[in-house]
């Protein structure tokens, strides 16, 4: 059996061996037996259940949550050569009864369906007529009322068990925890099956945490590494989303923001062209996640703090899914702790719930304080053990200083202390630096014992122990006021001088910005970028033709192999891992031609023009794409111009003009009978106010819309 699933891995999938325990859960689905898989993101879960489905005889079905995950998979066999398809509530009544026919002839191996159309009795009694060889059951954890991604519809699903007694089950999930583990189980009565555990490491996702001076400055210099690169940026407020994703496409890294608050559709279509498209960064609020199935975001960064270790686990976890490295950044303050603090206090709920809530921040808060290894605490947290420090976090590459701060901790809770305990890390600081300012002497703080007790340490370091004293506990935040602080009832032992408090020091921001240019942007190298672009290309190309993503054409990793093996023929192209049967048959020649070199001439232009779209669409005004793709302003205004007249673009995605302006524009150009006038024509009557290139655009869009 495990001979023949090597051979199917191979030929259809174009793998060459099993990751992790594969290998045995496949043999346990395809011989008939039950199987709860816990496997972390990018782990390769859908292997487990899809290369059964064509050991088996039959139909096998796979109950997925999210129509999203169902078509992209569907879209990955559908180019392996594998007959997939999806049921949902898209489809015509014409249409599903098509696909039921195919099924009845057997025509199809694998159908993805909804929870909610599967239990329906009409779907359960048309499966029960055929020959059924599993059931798949997707992201399980969403039977569990305890977790985020509660669906009723898969409490349901236990039924199964009962009416299809002899059919196997698989149910698959990256959510570890022991609760949700035996709530699945239970309710989908997989009492018999067998537990397939594996690590929850991500090994290759590096983790850094840094204190946030200037978030955007911060997070500039983290992405400037890391140009064309895929990625997520969650912030915690629809408003900060929209104003990162604009700024981020101001500096020339083309955003989108997706948050609760857009429309259904524009949602939709921003999740979309962030599959489809490279190198476009998703600003989101937590309401972005689920159904990401895009293998190559490279990085996801958080410039605010996520409200648990759980939370902040599956967030990073959407980097690296294909197992290039990747990188989860984060930039934490004070700021961040008030805020969660608050949001808890205010939250509804019983005591019992916010005791909970408040346990999991605090993890969170010692994550970002921790001194030790960032992946032995993380994973420790999930009750899995690290013998060894990873050596691929921020504390591990860069070390971490410790350092005394028991005096000026004692100082830092006095200041707090003797000015009433109502007062912010602002004023605190300056009564500790003796800073005699209107402010200190409207309330008399000049005269407290403590004032200008602290001028050994910098404004800087004041600030990172008070950080410090609130993550540890040791001072509480005024919940009702305005982040004033007060002493808690831990903080006794250390104001007696019974105890020590060892803080970390924080790294000065040049320190920690050179040292984060880490793992992703080494993927490709200087002298290989060119052909690498070129295979890039090639992809995007035939991903458009296709029209799916082009992480469904070849995934990175395939690509980065073709890079560096470089095979010159057909046969050595079918042992590139990724290359299956089918794509090697559509594409191998296409992509041989890309390593001979022979297709780079052609390249250049035609690339260029996929670039600039993308670019303009995303947002980047001419001068930013010329800079980005490194030619002439001039050239980009006669591409853009170009891409309006074959509709490619319209002239709002193109340029950002002042709607008075346009329309003035608009009124030049049409003035005239018959013909429209030449840029150049109408640039003369407007007394050269405006730029040539802005009237090659115009002058297309309205010759676009006569020619429509
Ligand atoms: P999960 O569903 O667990 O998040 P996927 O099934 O999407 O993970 O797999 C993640 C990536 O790893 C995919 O690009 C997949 O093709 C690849 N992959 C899975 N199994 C293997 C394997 N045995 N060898 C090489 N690549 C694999
Ligand atoms: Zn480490």
């Amino acid at each position: 059996m495990l001979d023949q699933a090597q051979r199917i891995l191979k030929d259809v999938f174009g793998y060459d061996s099993f990751r992790g325990r594969q290998g045995a859960i496949i043999e346990r689905v395809a011989s008939g037996g039950d199987a709860l898989v816990l496997m972390p993101t990018g782990g390769g879960k859908s292997l487990c259940f899809q290369v059964p489905a064509l050991l088996r005889s039959g139909l096998a079905v796979v109950v997925s949550p999210l129509i999203a995950l169902m078509e992209d998979q569907v879209a990955t066999l559908d180019e392996l050569g594998v007959a997939a398809v999806a049921l949902n509530s898209t489809l015509s009544a014409d249409e599903q009864r098509l696909i039921a026919e195919r099924i009845r002839r057997g025509e199809i191996k694998l159908l993805y369906v909804a929870p909610e159309r599967l239990v329906q009795p009409r779907m359960l009694s048309f499966l029960q007529g055929l020959d059924v060889a599993l059931f798949a059951i997707d992201e399980a954890h969403c039977v569990s009322q305890w977790g985020h991604d509660f669906r009723p519809e898969y409490l349901q699903l236990g039924q199964l068990a009962e009416l299809f007694p002899t059919v196997p089950r698989i149910a698959l999930t990256a959510t570890a925890d022991m609760r949700t583990r035996e709530e699945i189980v239970q309710r989908l009565h997989l009492q018999s099956a067998e537990r397939f555990l594996s690590s929850f490491d991500r090994p290759n996702i590096f983790y850094r945490i840094v204190p946030k001076e200037q978030p955007r400055k911060q997070l500039l210099n983290f992405l400037a590494a890391r140009k064309g690169d895929a990625g997520i940026v969650y912030c915690l407020s629809r408003k900060k989303v929209e104003e990162v994703a604009a700024f981020l496409s101001e500096q020339g890294f083309p955003a989108l923001p997706y948050h609760a608050g857009l429309s259904n559709e524009l949602r939709a279509y921003h999740q979309k062209r962030f599959l489809n498209e490279e190198g476009l960064i998703m600003v989101a609020t937590i309401a972005f996640g689920m159904g990401i199935d895009k293998p190559n975001v490279r990085f996801v960064a958080h410039l605010d703090l996520p409200k648990s270790l759980e939370a902040y686990y599956q967030e990073t976890g959407r980097a690296g899914r294909d197992g290039l490295p990747a990188d989860a950044w984060m930039a934490y303050g004070l700021q961040d702790v008030i805020f969660l603090k608050q949001m808890l206090n205010n939250s509804e709920g019983d005591e019992r719930h916010k005791r909970v809530e408040q346990h999991k921040l605090d993890a969170m808060l010692a994550l970002c304080e921790e001194t030790r290894c960032r992946r032995q605490a993380l994973l420790a947290y999930f009750d899995e053990e690290l013998p060894q420090p990873c050596g691929h976090c921020d504390n591990c590459i860069d070390g971490v200083q410790t350092w005394d701060a028991t005096e000026p901790a004692r100082q830092a809770l006095s200041a707090i202390y003797r000015s009433g305990q109502r007062y912010g890390v602002g004023h605190l600081v300056d009564i500790l630096l003796g800073r005699d300012n209107d402010k200190m002497r409207a309330v008399g703080h000049q005269h407290l014992s403590v004032f200008g007790m602290g001028k050994a340490l910098s404004e800087g370091e004041w600030r990172s122990l008070f950080r410090q004293l609130v993550a540890r506990g040791l001072a509480d935040v005024d919940l009702d006021g305005f982040g004033g602080l007060r002493l808690s009832a831990s903080c006794r032992p250390l104001l007696r001088g019974e105890v020590s408090l060892e803080l970390r020091r924080d790294l000065k921001p040049q320190q920690s910005a050179k040292a984060s240019s880490s793992a992703a942007s080494q993927l490709v190298r200087g002298e290989e970028r060119e052909q690498w672009e070129a295979l890039r290309s090639l992809r995007r190309k035939l991903a458009e033709e296709h029209s799916v993503p082009p992480y469904v054409i070849f995934p990175d990793a395939t690509l980065l192999e073709m890079l560096r093996s470089k095979p010159s023929t057909l046969a050595e192209m079918a042992r590139v891992s990724g290359v299956g049967a089918r794509k090697l048959e559509r594409y191998g020649e296409a992509f041989l031609k890309v390593l001979a070199g022979s297709a780079e001439a052609p390249r250049a232009v035609v690339d260029l023009r996929h670039e600039l779209i993308s670019l303009a669409r995303a947002g980047m005004t001419p001068t930013q794409i010329a800079n980005q793709l490194g030619c002439s302003e001039k050239n980009v205004y006669s591409l853009l111009a170009e891409a309006i007249g074959r509709q490619q673009l319209s002239l709002e995605q193109a340029l950002d003009l002042p709607e008075e302006l346009l329309g003035e524009i608009q009124d030049a150009f049409l003035d005239g009978e018959g013909e429209l006038p030449s840029a150049s024509e109408i640039s003369e009557q407007l007394g050269g106010r405006v730029e040539l290139g802005v009237l090659y655009c115009v002058r297309a869009a309205l010759q676009a819309e006569f020619e429509a």
